[in-house]
């Protein structure tokens, strides 16, 4: 690491660790944008948190009655209800929803614009406390930060900092050990298709690289949930595809239990192994498909993205999701 490196290093993390909470506030949802008191956008790392080193389970967390506490990235939604403001200012934004999101599964919550879904996404992340019901991660109350790591639209990386020194402030938030960070650096970056870019600034970058820069911060912590909220929503048609490919691929090998949103079919149908298409506000389950579509190594992502069984179910999602909508 170059001296200016090491100086940026401490620089950056100092402001990190002092802003951490408060970012992580106002990722939560109730002041979610504007520039934060030192001039710098909250990020997703710290929205994911200042992540601590030990599992995200502790011994001190409710166990549910048929078991020990197993940290699998299960996600459990029990007549979950959330509304924002009070009074007559009260906005219901989702709710009622059961839902329960198996070890493993690639979820993918699809429905209209405000119908709920980034709220649902927060509740699940523990940025936000259901006004009613209850949200189980690994069987435990979520907690942000820790249980899940987040991608959000943009991908609000510290723009003066490097590919490296934004990874490394996400490994040192994981508590992965410093002597491994070379390694496991090198293994996000290959994971994410962004090998030989450590030393570029953000801004040298594009939009994509640094939507790939969020998704490996993401994954620096190794908890078992990952969370996305239309990550590709701002990319160009051709770099939206490259990423769903890899995102599907990561998936895949990482075996991470996945919700990701969004509101386009196309996308929700590429990516998914089941898609609950949402109501509009506030969003309850009007659709649960489970999408029985090839997975894993070998499947030719274009081939998929052609075939007959891919179109019919695009066209059966983009319907439903239509009709949700104007219910
Ligand atoms: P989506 O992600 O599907 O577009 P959201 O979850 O962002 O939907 O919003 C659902 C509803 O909740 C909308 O009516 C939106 O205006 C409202 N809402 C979202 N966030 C807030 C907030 N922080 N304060 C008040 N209302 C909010
Ligand atoms: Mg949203």
């Amino acid at each position: 690491m170059s001296s200016s490196e090491a100086h940026e290093t401490r620089r950056t993390g100092k402001t990190s660790e002092a802003g951490g909470v408060s970012e992580a506030g106002k990722v939560s949802g109730v002041t979610t944008s504007g520039p934060l008191p030192n001039g710098v956008e909250a990020t997703s790392q710290a929205a994911n948190g200042p992540v601590r080193p030990e599992s995200p389970v502790r011994p001190d967390d409710p166990v549910r009655p048929d078991g020990p506490v197993r940290p699998d990235g299960a996600v459990q939604l029990d007549d979950v209800r959330h509304e924002y403001g009070r009074g007559r200012e009260t906005v219901a934004a989702v709710g009622p929803v059961d839902l329960r999101v198996p070890a493993g599964e690639f979820l993918v919550l699809v429905g209209a614009s405000g119908c709920g879904k980034s709220t649902l996404l927060r509740l699940i992340a523990g940025f936000e406390q259901p006004t009613h019901g209850s949200v189980r991660v690994s069987g435990a109350p979520p907690r942000p930060g820790t249980s899940a790591g987040v991608v959000f639209q943009t991908p609000r990386l510290f723009p003066w900092r490097t590919v490296r020194g934004n990874l490394d402030l996400a490994l040192r938030y994981a508590g992965v050990p410093r002597a491994r960070w070379p390694e496991r650096r090198a293994e996000l970056l290959a994971r994410v298709g962004l090998e030989g870019t450590e030393r570029r600034h953000v801004w040298e970058i594009s939009g994509g690289q640094q939507q790939r820069v969020a998704l490996a911060r993401a994954l620096a912590a190794e908890n078992p949930l990952l969370l996305l909220d239309e990550p590709f929503a701002a990319l160009d048609a051709l770099t939206r595809e490259r990423l769903q490919d890899d995102v599907r691929e990561v998936a895949a090998q990482t075996g991470r239990t996945t919700v990701f949103v969004t509101h386009s079919a196309d996308e929700a149908v590429f990516l998914g192994s089941r898609i609950v298409v949402l109501t509009r506000s506030p969003g309850t389950v009007a659709l649960d498909l489970p999408i029985g579509l090839p997975r894993g190594g070998g499947v030719d992502a274009d081939q998929l993205r052609e075939s007959a069984e891919f179109n019919a179910l695009r066209t059966e999602v983009a319907h439903a999701v239509k009709s949700a909508a104007a219910a």
